[in-house]
């Protein structure tokens, strides 16, 4: 029995975790370097910044519980400022009291801790830097009657395996359906199914400062929300605990602005240094700073960022007992969420122990 995850993202992680111990060989092919895909830290000068996902939240019981029990959680670090949010014209307000009231978690070295937790968690080791390109189905082989060969960039072969999930935002699986070979009515229906999952292009600029930049006391990070402003979101990372160490030589603030899908279109391409300027003079108008000059900066476009509907995750589902083939990730949920993409991969994970036979 044998597994190909594609995605080493978290609702990736999260189905290989759902069939730890279980007999399927599980096997993660992942096009990066690292785990926890959207998820994503990088580090510099002796600080680190979550440049996707700002921080994640446990609502329910269920999921606090799996990741403060289920993972290791020495690490995890509840972030204490509020979220105030903005409007078009600026003005800053408090935020949502009910909203600011739930716990807002990241890890003390940053989120993408995470997907690193789940990977060793679930005992797995994903082939990295493989960009899978092309499924090809066979007929006739596996217990359903048909098999899986996976082909990445370098044109390797892998498999066949008697299941694939595939984990990528949804329009990256549509291309790599439209470039597969299987079952031509069965590639419609799922082509159809993952069509009406649209994300939103953002790009992130990260901007760190030799001095602290001013913002509201007790404030995190503000939220624009009414959609309007060229700023979507604007962070302070060291407010999350262990990110920017209160001691450090140069940096006393490091800002995470995540820019609107209508400014980060035409400027999704552009340099870093054209890109600079524009941010730092909205920063300083929106917080009544001056935001010019940083020591540094750091600049990341996300085409696929966070799903606008979701996939129709009906049409997907019978695919999974029928042929072999599953699906996971935020494009179901039509939300983007850390805590969705989890759950998502662990109800995937469920689906792929019943096809297995796992027995309870
Ligand atoms: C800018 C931004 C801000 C966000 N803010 C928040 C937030 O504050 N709170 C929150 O809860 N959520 C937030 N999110 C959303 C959250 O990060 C995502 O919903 C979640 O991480 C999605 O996980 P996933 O497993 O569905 O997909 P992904 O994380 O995208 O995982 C898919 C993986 O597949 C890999 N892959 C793609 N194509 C291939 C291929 N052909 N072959 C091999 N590997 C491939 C990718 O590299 C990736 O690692 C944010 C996201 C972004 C981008």
């Amino acid at each position: 029995m044998s597994l190909a995850i594609v995605g080493a993202g978290l609702s990736g992680l999260a189905a290989a975790y759902a069939l730890k111990g279980a007999p399927p060989r599980v096997t993660v092919f992942e096009k990066s370097r690292g785990v926890s895909g959207r998820a994503a830290t990088r580090r510099r000068d002796g600080v680190c910044y979550d440049h996707g996902a700002n921080h994640f939240k446990t609502k329910s019981k269920q999921l606090r519980s799996f990741v403060c029990r289920s993972l290791p959680s020495d690490d995890l670090a509840e972030i204490d400022g509020d979220v105030w949010t903005f409007g078009a014209g600026g003005e800053i307000g408090e935020g949502d009291p009910d909203r600011n009231a739930e716990t807002k978690w990241t890890y003390r070295d940053g989120v993408s801790r995470l997907g690193k937790h789940l990977a060793e968690t679930a005992g797995v080791e994903p082939h990295f830097e493989t960009r899978v390109t092309l499924l090809t189905q066979d007929d006739g082989h596996g217990a359903n009657g048909s098999a899986w060969t996976l082909t990445d960039a370098e044109g390797h072969q892998h498999g066949p395996f008697e299941a694939v999930l595939l984990t990528p935002p949804a329009p990256q699986t549509v291309d790599l359906l439209k470039a597969s070979r299987l079952d031509e009515a069965l590639q419609e229906r799922l082509i159809e199914g993952l069509a009406p999952a649209t994300y939103r292009t953002q790009l992130t600029l990260v901007l760190a400062y030799r001095r602290r930049i001013e913002r509201p006391p007790g404030c995190y990070a503000l939220l624009n929300d009414d959609g309007d402003h060229e700023i979507a979101w604007l962070g302070f990372e060291e407010e999350k605990p262990g990110h920017v160490p209160d001691d450090h030589a140069t940096i006393e603030s490091l800002l995470v602005a995540q820019m609107a899908p209508g400014w980060s279109r035409p400027r999704f391409r552009s340099e870093l240094g054209a890109l600079v300027p524009e941010v730092t003079t909205l920063v300083g108008g929106l917080l009544d700073v001056d935001a010019r000059r940083p020591r540094w900066a750091d600049r990341q476009g996300w085409r696929y960022a966070l799903p606008t509907a979701a996939a129709d995750a009906e049409a997907l589902e019978d695919a999974g007992p029928e042929a072999g083939i599953f699906f996971a990730g935020d494009a179901l949920e039509g939300a983007g969420r850390v805590g969705k993409a989890l759950q998502s991969g662990l109800r995937t994970g469920e689906r792929l122990r019943r096809f297995f036979g796992v027995r309870e």
